[in-house]
């Protein structure tokens, strides 16, 4: 990037590494869906080969506007190289494949995105790797439990689906002192919000499929670190092992994506906060969990680590399951779906549907109580986002306990 060099955010995903006049003026870069490269010789091709040369040979290995997509995105997320992958799973079990072999420990927190679970249960053990699950918000349980067998500690933060926050610093600083990775799956805030490898993890994995792509209208991931640990991924964990293949489509879709992903991250975040502060409010609401409300556990972390609040929220209301389930199946705009990050407001009940194959005694083992709700806060107008809740409310429990509220 020369000609238009910029440390500011919005610049570079609009701009950074793509100059128009390299392709007949074109503002948009063109898609390219080429599977393979020609060379002029054997040679040549035997010199790309040999890493002798900037060539493209196979779309499996890249290509020039996936190339494009990772420079960009490299710089977003303040990280020496990035590679853009079919989805967030391709990216998280593409790294987990390139560092981890059998007598290696992979230590998580306990609060896991539900396929990012099953893929250590049901992927890294059968190959012989060891699993433990900690509550990674308390760091002194990392301190306790390292290990030389720890190769990798992996992480969301906000947690996935229960909101709690991880230390970054303070886990990198353990991770640090061994032979050990640290991971942190960034897709909740995005590079917009939070940097954890500038906070000192090793690699950040995301699901691009939420907010980077913002639209839902693609499946797509990324994982970004140190060149030499990027160029592992790449060339061993996913053009060996996954085949986890990002489609020149797709990038192109992404690569508009992230020219708003500031302003859509922002009016997520001032959309949230309004909700969040709704529903702290509202009597059958009993726990409300934002980074941005004042009696947050955590507040004081959201501060040091996330430069805002975010788009999602999770909450407990002051009843059973069942009355929690019939309070998303009351709601008339917001629409019921996974997923997370798009334009549309969209709420899960995970007891029921993402977290539904965990019984009763693991759901509270991992910190997920039968009633709690996840809101995605969309980008439509706050006052039907709020009007939607209140009617669902109003239907449910103002009809069976005579209560009747005044907003
Ligand atoms: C969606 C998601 C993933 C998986 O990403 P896909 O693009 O669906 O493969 C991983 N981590 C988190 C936190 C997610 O929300």
């Amino acid at each position: 990037m020369t000609k238009h060099h910029s440390s500011h955010f919005a610049t570079q995903a609009i701009h950074a590494n793509y100059h128009p006049e390299a392709h007949q003026g074109a503002l948009t870069p063109p898609i390219q869906i080429s599977s393979t490269y020609a060379f002029e010789t054997v040679e040549q091709g035997g010199a790309a080969f040999q890493g002798e040369n900037e060539r493209f040979i196979y779309a499996r290995l890249g290509s020039p506007s996936q190339q494009l997509l990772e420079q960009r995105f490299a710089q977003l997320e303040q990280a020496e190289a990035a590679l853009a992958t079919a989805s967030g799973m391709g990216a998280i079990t593409s790294a987990m494949w390139s560092f981890l072999k059998p007598g290696d420990e992979l230590i998580a927190d306990l609060s896991l995105y539900g396929c990012t679970f099953s893929f250590l249960e049901h992927g890294l053990k059968q190959f012989g790797i060891e699993v433990k699950y900690l509550n990674l918000s308390a760091a002194e349980n990392l301190s306790r439990h390292i290990s030389d067998k720890t190769k990798m500690v992996y992480s969301e933060t906000p947690s996935n689906p229960n909101m709690r926050l991880i230390d970054i610093e303070a886990l990198a600083a353990i991770t640090n002192k061994h032979d050990c990775r640290l991971m942190i799956d960034n897709t909740y805030c995005t590079p917009y919000l939070q940097n954890p490898l500038s906070l000192g993890a090793d690699l950040v994995v995301h699901s691009a499929t939420k907010y980077l792509g913002g639209h839902g209208d693609l499946i797509a991931g990324f994982v970004a670190g140190k060149q030499q640990d990027i160029d592992e991924i790449r060339m061993v964990g996913l053009k060996d092992m996954t085949g986890a293949v990002i489609s020149g489509f797709d990038v192109s879709l992404l690569l508009r994506g992230l020219k708003s992903l500031h302003v859509r991250m922002d009016r997520h975040c001032e959309n949230a906060q309004k909700v969040a502060d709704y529903l702290s409010n509202s009597p059958f609401v009993k726990h409300t969990f934002y980074p941005g409300l004042d009696h947050f556990p955590q507040k004081q972390l959201a501060k040091q680590q996330m430069h805002q609040a975010g788009g999602m929220i999770a909450f407990e209301l002051d009843a059973t399951r069942e009355q929690s389930a019939a309070f998303v199946n009351a709601l008339q705009m917001i629409l019921c779906a996974v997923s997370l990050g798009d334009a549309e407001t969209l709420i899960q009940h995970p007891a029921s549907m993402t977290h539904s194959t965990y019984t009763e005694e693991e759901l509270m083992a991992h910190l997920i109580s039968p009633t709690l709700i996840r809101l995605s806060v969309g980008l439509e107008h706050i006052d039907d986002i709020i009007a939607d809740l209140e009617q669902a409310f109003q239907s449910v429990f103002a009809a069976d306990s005579g209560l009747t509220i005044s907003a």
